[in-house]
């Protein structure tokens, strides 16, 4: 999968760089070749915020012109304890903790309705739930809600149902697939520089794992999204060599969907003092863009960096609103301050508002109505 770029389809805009090092990006972006590493970083470095901007907004509009993609979704975490302690994570517990829970499949099918056209479940490295447990939980709600697409377990799920039950990735998704799963969620990635994940995530599957059971799930069918976790202790290049990364995996697989630039949630975890400002989430979502650029859906998740920088985000180079998320139990226990439902409503009104147009779609971003 190359490049989606198809520059005939569009009238290519003047813009008035004020920072010389983004002409040249400019020209590779009009020449449909791949930025570098140091591209990456020259458009997350520049105050040349404009010109970022209208350079990922032409990639946008020439892929999918002035659509915007919601999804009426449900966001599961089926429990909160993990054998895991990711410095980042405000989410974690431990058995026995005061806050810690585990939900009963009968609980995951009550918050759940018919309206929905996707349910996105992750959650914690349960010490002792069995495989057969998840199996049941997949196949209980495709039983329920057959019309529900399960969008279900990150990478990082996946890999310990390895590492604790001996269940390669191949044999667990193929088995959930045969449940009901239909794509997986791009969580678990974080960053993929080895220097990160002996500092903030030991234990967790590594980027290269990572990668490796989304070859694997593409290989097999199985859609996933990817993300990045940005704004801890991260350098630029890390997050550029993150999604170049991601590129390469693409152009192998063409497996991705959408890819999600996740903002950490400080919450107490402080491994910085202060949120990113949203000039910078403006600009990982541009730069996100500009180097994705096999990649068809970039998201502005609401959820992390709130609903007027998200829906600034849609000028930036992103061409989905993610959805209304209903029960969104990790952001909120970071102290996320997006309210954690949003009605339909909202959300188309949200996208008009931007100069867009609404499109709501399923998991796999087939459309399911256009607001016009
Ligand atoms: S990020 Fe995931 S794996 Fe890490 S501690 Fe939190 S719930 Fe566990």
């Amino acid at each position: 999968m190359g490049p989606l770029l198809e520059i005939t389809k569009s009238e290519i805009p003047e813009i008035d760089f004020q920072d010389k090092f983004l002409k040249p990006i400019w020209e590779k972006v009009l020449h449909n070749e791949d930025l570098t590493l140091t591209d990456g970083v020259k458009i997350l470095e520049t105050e040349d915020f404009a010109s970022v901007g209208i350079m990922a907004d032409f990639i946008t509009k020439n892929i999918t012109g002035d659509k915007v993609y919601f999804v009426l979704n449900r966001h599961i975490n089926p429990t909160n304890i993990c054998v895991l302690s990711c410095k980042f994570c405000d989410f974690a517990k431990k058995p026995g903790d005061k806050d810690s829970y585990e939900m009963s499949i009968d609980q995951i099918l009550d918050e759940m309705d018919d309206e929905i056209r996707e349910v996105h479940i992750v959650g914690g490295h349960h010490p002792s739930w069995e495989f057969s447990h998840y199996v049941e939980m997949v196949k209980s709600i495709h039983e329920k809600y057959p019309k529900v697409q399960i969008k279900a377990f990150t990478a990082s799920e996946i890999d310990y149902f390895y590492r604790r039950w001996k269940i390669t990735p191949e044999e667990s998704l193929s088995i959930l697939k045969e449940a009901g799963l239909d794509s997986m969620p791009g969580g678990g990635a974080e960053v993929f520089s080895d220097r990160i994940h002996k500092m903030l995530l030991p234990g967790k599957a590594t980027g290269d794992r990572w990668l490796d059971i989304h070859r694997i799930a593409h290989n097999m069918d199985i859609k996933s999204n990817c993300t990045l976790l940005y704004g801890h202790i991260e350098t630029f290049e890390e997050r550029v060599d993150h999604l170049i990364k991601l590129r390469n995996l693409q152009n192998e697989t063409n497996g991705f969907l959408a890819f999600i630039p996740l903002e950490y949630q400080i919450g107490t975890t402080l491994l910085r003092k202060r949120h990113t400002t949203p000039f910078d989430d403006l600009k990982m979502i541009a730069a996100s863009r500009l180097i994705l650029n096999n990649i068809k859906y970039i998201k502005s998740y609401w959820v992390m960096i709130g609903e007027s920088t998200a829906s600034i985000g849609l000028n930036f180079g992103a061409n989905d609103l993610d959805g209304t998320i209903g029960k969104e139990r990790i952001a909120h226990a970071a102290l996320a301050d997006s309210p954690a439902g949003r009605a339909r409503e909202k959300m188309v009104n949200s996208i008009k508002d931007a100069g867009r147009t609404p499109v709501e779609r399923d998991a796999l971003y087939n459309e399911i109505k256009v607001y016009v």
